[in-house]
């Protein structure tokens, strides 16, 4: 048995503890260098926090600025503004029971250059992104990992999106963690990616979340309605 600030037995295990807090409630939209998705937009809420993009362990992860209260601008870390919407990614994968699934509930992440030229996007559609079919490619390494080149192909009836995909309660899944978890995270995950603090910001922003792992919230088999 263990407390908030105790353990009793063995030591926590580090991988473990990565994991678990790890495990996102939000799963971003991600793609390689040169690779093209077609996208749906399910909103266009606009919904923009504060993140530090933080290298950690071989990877990039995001933890929302609590403002004022921040323990990560307290230590002078560097934080970014992004934007998120829900999206569908029509991307065909095979899940682990070798399934096709051909509609996965996203969050788009869109920094500042991202946003600028969905703003760009929205007034060429009529003030709105919801309901627009967009062909996404990341051109190049640098370039955002949620893509930088935005092709509009068409509107789709959102009211054909399967009731199983939900979006995101943005509150909810970006709510800052409490200052006492970053603080374990860092300790258990040293900023140990690329040489730490040497990584230079543009590099990480440019590549700020790491692939998803398996199995994320999905839609399976289904024919892609629109
Ligand atoms: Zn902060």
């Amino acid at each position: 048995m263990s407390g908030s600030w105790y353990v009793k037995g063995d030591a926590p295990d580090r991988q473990k503890f990565i994991e678990e807090a790890y495990t996102p409630d939000v799963w971003e939209f991600w793609l390689k260098k040169g690779e093209t998705a077609e996208i749906v937009f399910l909103d266009d809420d606009r919904f923009g926090v504060y993140r530090h993009v933080m290298p950690l362990d071989g990877r990039y992860e995001k933890f929302t600025c609590n403002g004022e209260d921040c323990i990560l601008c307290g230590m002078g870390k560097s934080r970014s503004y992004f934007e998120y919407y829900n999206i569908i990614d029509l991307r065909t994968y095979k899940n682990r029971d070798g399934k096709d699934v051909t509609m996965t509930r996203r969050a788009l992440a869109a920094g500042k250059d991202l946003a600028a030229m969905l703003q760009l996007r929205r007034s060429e559609r009529g003030g709105s992104l919801a309901g627009k079919k967009f062909k996404v490619t990341r051109m190049g390494e640098k370039s955002p990992s949620a893509g930088n080149d935005y092709q509009y192909l068409k509107d789709v009836d959102l009211s054909k999106v399967p009731n199983d995909i939900k979006p995101y309660d943005w509150v909810k899944v970006l709510r800052p963690l409490p200052a006492g978890q970053i603080k374990s995270i860092l300790e258990y995950a040293p900023q140990s990616s690329k040489g730490g603090a040497a990584v230079r910001r543009d590099d990480f922003l440019a590549d700020a979340t790491s692939p998803a792992p398996e199995t994320p919230p999905a839609h399976g088999e289904d024919e892609i309605p629109f």
